[in-house]
């Protein structure tokens, strides 16, 4: 097996083919051309690994393709345009009419809707379980369920699943399994490695790493892949340009460099906001406070730098208040780039004419970037002050 730096420097580069350029050329091309019939019959034989038309494989797509299996230690992988994308391939490849899926209860928004309204107007049934107890799983599984859809952890307040017994339960009863795998990313936790059969990725996130491509991965067999390569990869269009893959593959050489900073400076933060006076509650899956913190430790080396925090505010004024005081965290969606940000709940509660969330108004997700992890904490803790100081 390749080391992590060899994927990153080396695997799936083909030099030898443009020029021995170290970095890997844009291959901006709709199409192909072939030197006889005798060729292009060949080809399409195999769509998947020959070179016919962009929406399906592309030179540089591909290079990428292959690091990104080999980090996730599957025969093969496919890239898409979002994470949306690389969800939804992977679920509609595995269901038909009359199947029933079985996911965790918190998952991304959009993998809820494509669950819960999206696939039943296809005849498509689904429960939502409490995926830290396995028995609740196993109690969910019907004669005709297809698919268990797991996230762990998930990007809000991180439960986690035990993926061994997962894969274990799923295998018996020829369920295939699939996992978001995007909060821990390929270097801190490899869900195939405990047998789950089908890893996707928002390489938004921490893959692509620069806030600048929105883009997905699907991680799993040669079988598997070439089964969604040709039905929904193909059919609905999923494609990624091969500019926004060469993007992708400059930002994942360094992946490592940069998962590992967020998460070490995630653990700093995630201690002290443990520890303010602040704060009702912190949820960080490898903080020893969490309540899966045994499993956690096991399952992932790493976790990134998504931290969830509830504040000890007396209203939702003053909780505004300390969001208008914190500087270093871009109030934004997404996670994964070199910049810190910040999702207050407060701002998903009192919006003209839609319902509250049902996430408590003082609670503020943080995602911990590149930046210096004392500053971080110095721009938290002025901003925290208010609500400490008259006490
Ligand atoms: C962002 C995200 C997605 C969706 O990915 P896109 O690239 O935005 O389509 C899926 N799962 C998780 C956990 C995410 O954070």
């Amino acid at each position: 097996m390749p080391t992590l730096s060899d994927i990153l420097t080396h695997e799936g580069e083909n030099r030898e083919q443009y020029f021995h350029a170290i970095a890997p050329p844009v291959i901006q091309t709709s199409n192909f051309a072939f030197d006889s019939v005798e060729s292009m019959r060949n080809a399409m034989t195999d769509e998947l690994s020959h070179h016919i038309y962009t929406r399906g494989n592309n030179p540089t797509v591909e290079i990428l393709r292959k690091k990104i299996a080999l980090l996730e230690h599957t025969e093969d992988a496919l890239v898409t345009g979002s994470g949306a994308a690389a969800i939804a391939a992977a679920v509609i490849a595995n269901v038909g009419q009359g199947d029933h899926i079985i996911c965790v209860q918190k998952p991304y928004s959009w993998t809820y809707k494509l669950i819960s309204q999206f696939l039943p107007r296809f005849g498509v049934s689904f429960t939502f379980v409490d995926g830290t107890d396995t028995a609740d799983i196993k109690r969910a599984i019907q004669t005709n369920t297809k698919v268990l859809f797991l996230e762990s952890p998930n990007s809000l307040t991180f439960e986690i699943q035990d993926l061994n017994a997962c894969s274990r339960l799923a295998k018996q009863h020829s369920i295939v399994t699939i996992i978001d795998n995007s909060h821990a990313s390929p270097v801190f936790q490899n869900p195939s490695d405990a047998g789950i059969d089908i890893v996707v990725h928002s390489a938004t996130k921490y893959i692509n790493g620069h806030s600048d491509v929105v883009a997905g991965a699907i991680c799993s067999s040669h079988a598997m892949i070439d089964k969604i390569f040709r039905s929904e990869i193909m059919t609905l269009g999923m494609t990624i340009s091969p500019h926004d893959a060469a993007l992708m593959l400059r930002g994942l050489r360094t992946l490592p460099l940069r998962v590992r900073q967020s998460d070490a400076s995630a653990r700093i933060l995630a201690d002290y906001l443990y520890n303010h006076p602040a704060i009702e509650r912190m949820y960080f899956p490898l903080h020893p406070s969490f309540p899966q913190f045994e499993l956690a430790s096991k399952q992932m080396s790493g976790c990134g730098g998504l931290i969830t925090v509830r504040l000890k505010a007396p209203d939702k004024e003053s909780v505004l208040q300390v969001i208008s005081n914190i500087r270093k965290f871009l109030i934004a969606v997404s996670w994964g780039g070199y910049e810190s940000l910040m999702i207050p709940s407060i701002v998903f509660h009192d919006m003209p004419g839609l319902p509250d969330s049902p996430i408590h108004w003082s609670t503020i997700r943080f995602y911990v970037g590149l930046e210096d992890a004392e500053e971080l904490q110095a721009d938290l803790d002025q901003a925290l002050s208010i609500l400490v100081r008259d006490k």
